[in-house]
């Protein structure tokens, strides 16, 4: 490529035009067709460059939407994100530049709020996902209604990309009602959108996740199966990287990935790690599921926060099982990180200020206190 550049170089304001505008011509690769016939300028990326794509997230409010929208938003991408609640949405403003996010009020059951969320963008993601019913919206109505909608205004808008997160495990027969209705929705996805591509995420950790958090927080844990459910946990930073990956990737249309971390653990084996890494030991209950089904169903109905379902003590008993056809990290060029590797940074806050001045705990703790070792003479 040639740069651009002015003829007369005399003068110094002259010279500084020549700085400013001595830019590369883009060269073909720049410009993209999509899938739909729609041109795209490729940005080198940049929290203000200007171009790219523009992306809907639906669910960016919730735990693994802030880590797609941070890293489309600081790409350069356009990032629209329907939300329902203020201020379930304001920590996504300062993820771009300004005018980069942009929110859109919408309701899951308002075809016409998620067609305006949909019509202006070229990559859809769909992340609307619940553990448990709520008084106004069922599992079914989440994750296959809510879907088919969202599909429909994909289809209608002739959008170029839909992205379906889906879940685990997420099979027709299941005797759990979550697995099941995401298996549903993955099928309402593909009828209405053969194009979507389908991400099944294992049970994520991170900052804000559902499952060190709960190990290692004050209040007791009941459980039911003794904590022996296994799966394989995924790092959420690593999920977000790999939907972002999607946005350059139209090969990865039509397809499915499975996105689970490189060891399987057992729930007891985690809050092992969790204890460790927390310095205090958590207890656990268990009791039997004949009793805490019902238990947990009515505390469900009776309690408007988040505390368990019926549905959440039927999954203690299902193992994740890979499906062995579907794509994974590999194929996107990831390698997923280690949960031990991590734990020490997502549960310090934990710890008990009396241990500040231990010696180092973990094997990143003992990495970053050689940082400080200086041989002077
Ligand atoms: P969260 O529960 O943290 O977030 C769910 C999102 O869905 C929120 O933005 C929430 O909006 C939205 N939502 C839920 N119900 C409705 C509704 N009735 N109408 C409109 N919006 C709704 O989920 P995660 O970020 O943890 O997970 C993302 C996806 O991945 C989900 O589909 C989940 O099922 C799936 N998944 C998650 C796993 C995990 O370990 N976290 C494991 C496997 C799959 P609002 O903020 O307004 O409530």
């Amino acid at each position: 490529s040639q740069p651009i550049s002015f003829q007369a170089k005399s003068s110094p304001i002259a010279f500084q035009c020549t700085r400013l505008f001595s830019v590369s011509r883009p060269t073909l690769e720049d410009v993209a067709i999509t899938r739909t016939g729609k041109p795209i300028i490729k940005i080198a990326g940049g929290r203000s460059s200007l171009g790219g794509h523009t992306a809907t997230v639906f669910g960016a409010t919730g735990f693994l939407g802030r880590y797609i929208v941070n890293r489309l938003a600081r790409s350069g991408c356009t990032v629209v994100v329907p939300f329902r609640e203020e201020m379930a949405k304001r920590h996504l403003k300062v993820s771009g530049d300004l005018g980069r996010v942009v929110f859109l009020e919408y309701d899951l059951r308002n075809t016409a709020s998620i067609e305006e969320s949909v019509r202006h963008s070229d990559m859809v993601y769909n992340l609307v996902g619940r553990d448990y019913p709520t008084k106004n919206f069922d599992l079914e109505d989440v994750h296959v209604e809510g879907t088919q909608r969202i599909a429909e205004a994909c289809a209608k808008y002739d959008i170029d990309r839909f992205v379906q997160v889906s879940s685990f495990n997420a099979d027709k027969n299941s005797p759990s009602e979550f697995f099941r209705t995401k298996a549903r929705g993955e099928e309402v996805a593909r009828n209405v959108f053969p194009e979507t591509t389908i991400v099944r995420p294992a049970p994520m950790f991170g900052f804000e996740d559902r499952l060190l958090n709960k190990l290692a927080s004050a209040s007791n844990l009941f459980t039911s199966n003794h904590m022996e459910e296994r799966y394989w946990p995924v790092h959420v930073i690593d999920v977000g990287m790999a939907l972002e990956t999607m946005i350059d990737d139209d090969n990865t249309a039509s397809q499915t990935y499975e996105l689970y971390g490189p060891t399987e653990y057992s729930t007891a084996e985690i809050a092992e790690f969790v204890d460790k890494e927390i310095i205090k030991h958590r207890r656990h209950f268990n009791l039997p599921k004949a009793v805490m089904k019902p238990v947990a169903q009515a505390l469900n109905r009776a309690v408007w926060w988040m505390k368990t379902s019926a549905d959440q003590v039927e999954r203690e008993f299902i193992d994740q099982k890979i499906d062995k056809t579907a794509k994974t990290f590999a194929d996107l060029g990831i390698e997923p990180a280690e949960l031990p590797s991590l734990t020490f940074d997502y549960l310090k806050g934990y710890r008990s200020s009396v241990y500040y001045d231990l010696p180092p705990q973990t094997e990143r703790e003992r990495r970053e206190e050689k940082r400080y070792l200086h041989v002077i003479d």
